[in-house]
């Protein structure tokens, strides 16, 4: 039975769901993503369900984190990466679809297509030191 019945991360840890699963261990489970940005993108999930970074238990993060390197070391060695980007996105906001708590593992190569989606913003000195205030909390 999958810890929440609605969710499909769940369910797939559960094995009621088809995945290429890559790797798995007492905490996590890794999977290729079903609409992969590069050759080789794969996601990796705490077994236990969680909705985003806001919601997961710190064990779980840290598990996830672990088996995420090691999967950036893998696609670097056996796929022949160039490079790694790590995402988690946090609500619909920030693009979270599915929720349950999960990184993104995404091989990078020199060629591949993959730009930034924003544009960074010059800074404000000022306005740096007002949000850091309120992010402080001060
Ligand atoms: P996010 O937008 O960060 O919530 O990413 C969700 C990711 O899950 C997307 O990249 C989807 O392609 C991927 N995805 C959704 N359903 C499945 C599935 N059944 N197996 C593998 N990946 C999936
Ligand atoms: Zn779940």
């Amino acid at each position: 039975m999958p810890a929440d019945p609605d969710c499909i991360f769940c369910k797939i840890v559960a094995g009621e769901l088809p995945a290429a699963k890559i790797a798995e261990d007492e905490h996590t489970v890794a999977f290729m993503d079903l609409n992969p940005w590069t050759r080789g993108h794969a996601l990796v999930i705490p077994r236990e369900h969680s909705r985003n970074l806001y919601e997961i238990h710190e064990q779980d993060l840290a598990a996830t984190v672990s088996a995420a390197k090691r999967l950036a070391l893998a696609v670097r060695d056996r796929l022949g990466a160039d490079g790694v980007n790590l995402l988690n996105s946090c609500e619909p906001a920030a693009w979270q679809t599915v929720f349950h708590f999960h990184v993104h593992v995404i091989p990078r190569y020199e060629d591949d297509p993959l730009r930034l989606p924003g544009q960074p913003m010059q800074a404000d000195p000022d306005e740096l030191e007002k949000v850091a205030g309120e992010i402080r909390g001060g």
